[in-house]
Parts: C-alpha cells; sequence; structure tokens
C-alpha cells in the first residue's frame, strides 16, 4: 500500500508536475481514437519476464532472481552487453593463455591467477544481476479511476500521473524511453548493462563498475610485469618460452590488453565514482541533472538503502539481494 506524506502549508512543490491524475478515468469523455492511442501506449512492451527456475532446478540451483528474470528488448543494449562480455573474455585469455599459464613462478602464476578470476567471475556475475534485475519499475497502466480509488486518498491529496505509460508515479520515479515505464529511483539507463540502474539493481551497477576497474588495474599491473620480464628478453633472444607465443603476437596482444584496461580501467573507475558520490548524497543522477530540492538522508542510511542492511560481506557479493525500504510517497496538497 502506498504512503501518503503531506506538505506543509505554504510549501511550493519541489518539482514541476508533470500530470495531476484525477479520480476520473484517464480516457473517459475522450475520442475512441485518443482511448485506443492510450492504450497502445500501455500494450507496447519493450521489457520481457521469464521465470528461468525450472531450467536451474535440475543443477541444484535455487535462486529468487531466476524466478523473475527482467530483460529490455532493445537491440543496442544486447549488443553493448555482449561486446562487454567479450571484452571480459579477451582479457581472461591474455592473462591466462598468454601470459600466466608460461610464467616461470608458480607462485605468481598461481597468485595472480586466482585473484584474477574471482575479481572476473565476479564483474561478470554482478553485470548479469545489473541486467537480468527488474530495476524498480512501476506498473504500466495502473492510474485508471479504480487504481487510484484503491490508493484510498483523503479529500485534496493528488498522486502524479505519467502521461507516458500512464501509470501512478511515486516519488523519486522517472520515465525511461528505452524500458517504456517509470523506474523508482532511476538514475539512468545504461547501454552496457542493457537495463536502467534504478533502485532495485543500483547496487549491482556499483559492485559491476568497482569489479571491472579492479580487473582493468590487476591485467594492466600483469601485462606491464610481463612486458619488462619476458618481452623485453624475448626480442632479445636472452630468454626463451616466458611466453606462449612469438615476441610480436606477444606484444600485440599485450598492446590491446594495456589499450582495454586502461580504457576501462578509467571509464568504470570514474563510474564507480560517480556513483558512490550519488549513493552518499542521496541523489540519482536525474535529480543532479533537474536540480530537485528534496529532504536527503544521512550518507550511512542511503548506503545501507543501497546496498542493504546491515553492513557485511554481503554488499560485495552480487549474489545477495539487498533489503531495502521503498520511497513510495506522495505529495499532498
Ligand atoms: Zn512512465
Ligand atoms: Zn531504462
Amino acid at each position: 500500500m502506498y504512503e501518503m506524506e503531506r506538505v506543509p502549508e505554504g510549501s511550493t512543490f519541489p518539482r514541476e508536475l508533470e500530470e495531476i491524475a484525477t479520480t476520473k478515468p484517464i480516457y473517459k469523455g475522450k475520442s475512441p481514437y485518443k482511448k485506443k492511442k492510450v492504450q497502445d501506449k500501455i500494450q507496447t512492451d519493450n521489457v520481457a519476464h521469464y521465470d528461468l527456475s525450472p531450467l536451474f532446478r535440475p543443477f541444484g540451483v535455487h535462486h529468487p532472481s531466476l524466478r523473475h528474470v527482467w530483460f529490455v528488448k532493445d537491440i543496442c543494449g544486447v549488443v553493448c552487453a555482449i561486446f562487454t562480455w567479450l571484452l571480459i573474455l579477451y582479457a581472461e585469455y591474455v592473462v591466462m593463455f598468454v601470459m600466466l599459464v608460461h610464467e616461470s613462478s608458480n607462485i605468481y602464476s598461481l597468485l595472480h591467477g586466482v585473484v584474477f578470476n574471482i575479481l572476473s567471475f565476479l564483474a561478470v556475475a554482478s553485470h548479469l544481476r545489473a541486467m537480468f534485475t527488474d530495476p524498480g519499475a512501476v506498473p504500466k497502466g495502473n492510474a485508471t479511476s479504480e487504481g487510484i480509488k484503491s490508493l484510498g486518498l483523503k479529500k485534496g491529496e493528488v498522486v502524479f500521473k505519467c502521461p507516458k505509460c500512464i501509470s501512478i508515479k511515486p516519488d523519486r520515479a522517472h520515465h525511461c524511453s528505452v524500458c517504456q515505464r517509470c523506474i523508482r529511483k532511476m538514475d539512468h539507463h545504461c547501454p552496457w548493462v542493457n537495463n536502467c540502474v534504478g533502485e532495485s539493481n543500483q547496487k549491482y551497477f556499483v559492485l559491476f563498475t568497482m569489479y571491472i576497474c579492479l580487473i582493468s588495474i590487476h591485467s594492466l599491473y600483469m601485462a606491464v610485469a610481463h612486458f619488462i620480464h619476458c618481452v623485453a628478453k624475448d626480442w632479445k633472444g636472452e630468454s626463451s618460452g616466458c611466453s606462449g607465443m612469438s615476441p610480436p603476437a606477444t606484444t600485440i596482444f599485450l598492446i590491446f590488453l594495456i589499450f582495454e584496461g586502461m580504457l576501462f580501467g578509467i571509464f568504470t573507475g570514474i563510474m564507480f565514482g560517480t556513483q558512490m558520490a550519488a549513493v552518499c548524497s542521496d541523489e540519482t543522477g536525474i535529480e543532479q541533472l533537474k536540480k530537485e530540492q528534496r529532504e536527503r538522508q544521512s550518507r550511512w542510511l542511503s548506503m545501507k538503502a543501497v546496498f542493504g542492511h546491515p553492513f557485511s560481506i554481503h554488499w560485495f557479493s552480487p549474489f545477495s539481494t539487498p533489503k531495502f525500504l521503498r520511497a513510495e510517497k506522495y505529495y499532498s496538497v
């Protein structure tokens, strides 16, 4: 059930009103053409929902997220997400089969191999959860007279209606044109994870940027160390068998890895920093752009609202679903 919040007398609305829903049906009294247009808007859906739990049950895998798999049908986002997996696969191949397998020190290979694989696994897991988790979508087309009546509003209280997806719009929700619905605490739509970053999946997105930044730094360190200790000697003919390939082939592989590591290390590092700043200041990317004024939670409470309560190792795990309080408030006059 939705909570109502009373705005003190004399206060002004902190944001522009998009549309105010009344207790009248949305398209009552409008032409049949308008009614059809509204119904088409609700029926066209850019998001698919799947229940994948029966597929994983024979393997003994049970996770609540498998019951509600959310997938945005956006070809640009799907291409970007596959490209992300290919880039991680390329880094994995170069680190494991061009560098570490041929290292003379077994301890060095084992240590770096284990750390790199754990971080890569967590990066991919965070990416999958950010991509296939409902970011906090508001049901489409629920701003009907019945839907509004069911809120049990008192006289004088109003709710916001999104004119694009005809939904009752909670506080801090914004409409996403790619997902074609309103998303709670929407930060932005990210094509790299083919999903919106919102209330329910921001944790996975932050973890994804953090783990990609870490594997970028780690692979950069290994590539530079391999260049200095192996490739330079291989070119001079001083050592043999340090790299699995000829010096020119190893050099090309390492140059691409260094380029990839620098590019994505900087990109995800900046993204991680801005996301953490947004979480700490309890302000989404859209609210920053729109300069919306509202009451803020403390830094610690905002962190717990995104990563879960209380602080534990689960904050760093893409497999644990955080328990958070939903910001479902309406303004009243
Ligand atoms: Zn909407
Ligand atoms: Zn979206």
